[in-house]
Order: structure tokens, then sequence, then C-alpha cells
């Protein structure tokens, strides 16, 4: 028997987040970006349940033959654009949209022989200070590729820094609208906290009324279930299942007396008499160690669910195992022994559901991290 931790991707969640992602767009079109192998959840086993997208928005040229082998004949956009000069073939032969957000790209474009102009999306550095042209090079940089015969239609795009933030975005969406008021051309700017949060409010491009989610909203991290906000809001809160499940089963069970200490350092020592459960899922798994107890939590790490019960690790998370609190589950009168179900983040077969971000969040970072960190050795299956 293979060791029992499993990921397993959700094609129906998929969908119904998507479906999330077109409502909370009005009539923008959806990108589904599914770089990084799609968060993680691997491209081909994402593809059913994201392809009633209207296009998918990655950076890797190798990943958009993936797609382009899956058959998908719709819209596939580099959002880094091309990283050398004969990238540009590729975008020809399979018909990709890029990026443009640098001179250099628009030289490498005027040099390039094709028969079939590209679509681009020209790129404002509105403020993120990655990718984009700054302001007062705009208007120049539209000018050249608008002039050159290898390219077809002109989109503008921006990238906001603090959708999910105090800060907002009112100062990158000012600084859109005076550079391509009155460009003619589609425009996208929001990510998932945009659309969620923004993606209604008015945006008066080329003097039209229009919203913020304007042509083309940009949905990531939602579509796989992940609130942007998290934790002022949670994936629940916007309706949004997960589309992964990292579960794994008990394979041991130890009974601790008062004193007894679990798992490397010691980080966590029994206050009183209790059942520990060990699972088959560590570091080496791509779980965070710092969801680990630590002194400061009296050894007492983040959420885990077992048997659809929540409760807690317990003490350090290591290379392939990690311990968590059985009393709970037992006080709950659910399974609590050996090949019990657990569930690192996503769905339990009960039903209950514990959320990437929260995981993530109690390890001091994000769920998107969790999400694409899932090693290598998990196997993964898709439902
Ligand atoms: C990754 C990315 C997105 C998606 O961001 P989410 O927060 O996951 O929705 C959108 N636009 C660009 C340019 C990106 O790189």
């Amino acid at each position: 028997m293979p060791r029992p931790i499993l990921a397993t991707v959700h094609t129906e969640a998929l969908r119904h987040n998507l479906a999330r992602a077109r409502h909370a767009g009005g009539d923008a079109r959806v990108w589904a970006v599914v770089k990084a192998n799609a968060y993680g959840h691997g491209i081909e086993r994402a593809f059913e349940g994201l392809r009633g997208a209207d296009g998918f928005a990655l950076l890797d040229l190798a990943e958009a033959e993936r797609l382009r082998a899956l058959d998908w004949r719709g819209p596939i956009l580099l959002l880094e654009g091309v990283f050398e000069p004969r990238d540009l073939e590729l975008c020809s032969r399979l018909g990709l949209w890029h990026a443009v957000h640098c001179q250099e790209q628009i030289d490498w474009l005027a040099a390039h022989k094709t028969q079939v102009p590209h679509r681009v999306f020209l790129k404002l550095n509105s403020g993120m200070n990655r990718l984009g042209f700054k302001p007062d090079a705009f208007r120049s940089a539209w000018a050249r590729l608008n002039a050159l015969p290898q390219v077809d239609e002109i989109s503008f795009m921006t990238h906001f820094s603090d959708a999910d933030g105090p800060r907002g975005i009112a100062h990158q969406v000012a600084a859109f609208e005076a550079v391509t008021r009155d460009l003619p051309g589609e425009r996208s700017l929001c990510n998932s906290a945009a659309t969620l949060r923004h993606a209604g409010s008015p945006l008066a491009a080329g003097g039209q009324p229009q919203t913020l989610a304007a042509d083309w909203v940009r949905a990531g991290i939602m579509v796989y279930g992940g609130a942007p906000d998290h934790p002022a809001r949670t994936a629940a809160d916007w309706d949004l299942k997960p589309a992964m499940t990292l579960s794994s089963r008990l394979i041991g069970v130890q009974q601790l007396a008062a004193g007894d200490s679990v798992g490397y350092g010691s980080a966590f020592v029994a206050p009183h008499p209790m059942q520990v459960g060990v699972v088959a899922c560590g570091y080496a798994d791509g779980y965070p160690r710092h969801a680990s107890g630590s002194a400061a939590s009296g050894g007492i790490g983040g959420p885990v669910l077992v048997d659809g019960v929540r409760t807690t690790l317990l003490g350090r998370v290591s290379m392939d195992m990690l311990a968590v609190d059985l009393s709970p589950v037992l006080a709950a009168g659910r399974h609590a022994g050996l090949g019990a179900e657990v569930v690192l983040w996503g769905r339990s077969a009960s039903g209950a559901v514990l959320g990437a971000d929260e995981v993530a969040h109690a390890a001091g970072t994000i769920g998107y991290e969790l999400m694409c960190a899932v090693a290598q050795r998990v196997p993964f299956a898709v439902d």
C-alpha cells in the first residue's frame, strides 16, 4: 500500500469558483490564471473544471504549450510577456497573446518575422514597481507598438499591489485611467482581490461608463477556493470552495501520560493524560513546518481535521510526520484510531472544510504558497 497521503483536485469546486469570478466580474470576460502549474493543482488536472473560462493566463511558455496540447483553442495570455526574442516564434505558432512591459520586448517584436500579427497587452506600472511602463513612458510605448506591422490589437493592463488591503487601489486606478483614457483597446485591471472587492466600482475609461472589471478580470486564487484577503474575509464569506484537499491518515496513536512530550525538541508536553495521533504528512510533502507548535503557543500548532473534527497540531512538524491532538475527535465520538482520515486542508468526507488560508495563517504565510508547494512525492487524484 502506498503511503496514505493524497492531494485531490475538485473539478466541481473549480467550476463553482469560476462561476463566482464570472458573477463578480459582471460583463467582463474571465482569465483563469493557471500560472505555477495552476497554483500547484496541475494544469491538466484543473483543466476540466476551468475550461469554461474565456481564456487562460500564465507565465511559462511550456505551460502554454501544455494548454494547447489539451486542445484549448481559445485565448492564452503570457502575463510577463516573452523572455527572449525567439519566444515570439512560439507566440506566432501557438497564437499566444502576450504582455509587453519593457522597451526590449518592443525591440524584439520589431525584429520578429511573422505572417500573423500579435495581440498584445501593454502593461502599465501604476505603482507596483515590478513590471510595466511608467506613466510617462506609456504613450510612446503605445505609439511604437501601434506602428509595428507585427502587432495586431493593443490592449491595456495593470496590476494592483493593495487590492486586498487598506491602501486600496484608487491611486493605481487613477494612474491607469489618466494614461489610457483616450486610447482605443480592451482593458484588464483586476486580480481576485480586486474582482471580489472592487470590480463593481466605476472606471471612466475613454469617457465611457465602465466598471473596474473592464473587459477582462484575471482570477487566480479565487478559482482555487482561496480568499485573497484572508483573514479579513474567509473563503466561506466569498462563497468559494476549496479546489484541493490534502489528506492523509493516522499511522500511529500514542497514549501520553502527563509530562510526556511529542516529537523533536519536545515542543509539546502533555499537561494531562491524552491521546495523540501521528499523521503521514510532513514538510517533505510541502506541509509548512512553520505551522508547528512553538514554545510561545504552548506547543500547540495549526488547525487540522481528523475524521471531520477540527483539532490542532502538537509539537513540531517533521519531515514525514506530524502529531495531532485526538481529544476533540474522541469527545465527538468520531474515528480516532489507526487509518482515520486526516485533512491537512480542503474538504473531509464528512463535508467539513478547513481552508488552506487558515493553515497558512497559522504558519505566517498565505494559502497561495501552500497550494503551490505540495511536493512532487505527493500523488494526485481528480474528482
Ligand atoms: C498572479 C496574477 C494574477 C492573479 O492573482 P490572484 O491574486 O491569484 O487572483 C493576476 N494578474 C497578474 C498579472 C498576476 O501575475
